[in-house]
């Protein structure tokens, strides 16, 4: 790590792979010999076209996008896609409704934005469980005659994961946003799925949609152009101006992954930096996490220490060895570790190990 720097367990924005920050800091002030910092590249500039198009190539390879699917990058984060889902694809039915799964704040947000423009059936709300566990397949049924049906992959509060894909006769929606490119994913079984950058893929300030050609379709009339999937895909995702850094930084992620070893890799070492924490958690109940074992995060981990001054003692010595952020979301409260794909193994491991020598100093 480079002098000066902490390490950073936020849950977004969050950290970037140095390697990544070192090339846009060297391209800042004269993009590859342009005279000119990326950040003043037009974006209907031969240079900006490159970067866009290579990002769309680097992402279809590494999660290995079939040919019938379109890549399209917006602004409005996540929050922008809880409208632009049901304002796209509501109208896919003559039903004009949607099927929602709620695991989390995060789809419980989207589900509340989706009733805005259309019906939307809650076929299953984890809510009684406190949001920590993602439910198995046979605890919803889904009505064949809704438009989509839509979850979150990664609620980023609860710390709680899908484990699996599922199958469903009606297009999946995945809000992916906290665990894009982090596993490997079969993009086929998903209608649209999409992914807020600031946490595994980027920075903040873009938005990736993949979605499948035959779900374009004319959206709700109220649709903002903005947030109209036809009218990017006709477009390239460049009617408006884009958010052009924000996508050169997504592009040189996406490449890092790809040099990396692509998704088989990242997964592989984001299973070895969750355990390292999990286990520490699980070898005594010093620590406890309320997530159901097999619907655990890999990318959030969160935990409650004994008692809440315990838990503000820990945040301020882990600050004092540089690990920063690592505070439960403030509707929660107690710990919450990010390690998306940017955080590498070594400063996971130091974080257990800290977590280990604060809790032989603290049990009683
Ligand atoms: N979905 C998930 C899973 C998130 O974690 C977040 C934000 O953290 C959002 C959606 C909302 O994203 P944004 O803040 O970009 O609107």
């Amino acid at each position: 790590m480079g002098q000066d720097r902490v390490y950073n367990f936020a849950a977004g924005p969050a950290c970037i792979p140095e390697n990544v920050l070192k090339q846009a800091q060297e391209e800042l002030l004269n993009y590859r010999g342009s005279g000119r910092s990326v950040l003043e590249l037009s974006h209907r500039s031969k240079l900006f076209e490159g970067i866009l198009a290579d990002a769309q190539s680097s992402l279809r390879k590494l999660l290995n996008i079939p040919d019938n699917y379109k890549i399209l990058f917006f602004q409005g984060g996540g929050t922008g896609q809880f409208a632009a889902v049901p304002l796209n694809l509501m109208g896919l039915s003559p039903s004009k409704s949607a099927d929602y799964i709620v695991t989390g704040n995060w789809s419980q947000k989207a589900a509340e934005e989706a009733a805005k423009y259309g019906k939307v059936n809650i076929v299953c709300d984890t809510k009684a469980t406190k949001y920590t566990e993602v439910p198995s397949r046979d605890q919803w049924k889904l009505n064949p005659d809704a438009s989509y049906v839509y979850y979150c992959a990664n609620e980023t509060v609860y710390g709680v994961e899908f484990q699996e894909q599922f199958d469903s006769t009606i297009p999946i929606v995945c809000d992916a946003s906290s665990n894009f490119l982090s596993r490997q994913l079969d993009v086929s079984k998903l209608g649209v799925l999409y992914a807020g950058a600031q946490k595994n893929s980027g920075t903040s300030g873009v938005t990736v949609v993949i979605i499948r050609e035959d779900l374009i379709k004319t959206p709700l009339p109220e649709t903002p152009t903005v947030l109209s999937y036809k009218i990017f895909a006709e477009n390239n995702s460049l009617y408006n101006t884009p958010p052009t850094y924000p996508i050169y930084i997504a592009q040189l992620v996406y490449r890092w992954l790809l040099d990396l070893g692509g998704l088989p890799e990242m997964e592989r070492i984001n299973v070895e930096k969750s355990k390292a924490v999990y286990d520490v958690i699980d070898s005594s109940d010093f620590y406890r996490c309320p997530v159901k074992k097999d619907s655990r995060s890999r990318m959030n981990v969160v935990f409650r220490l004994p008692d809440t001054d315990l838990e503000k003692k820990f945040l301020e010595e882990a600050g004092k060895r540089n690990m920063v952020e690592l505070n439960g979301h403030r509707s929660v409260g107690g710990i919450r570790v990010s390690l998306y794909n940017s955080m590498p193994l070594e400063p996971t491991n130091m974080l257990a190990d800290f977590m280990r020598e604060f809790m032989d100093k603290h049990k009683r």
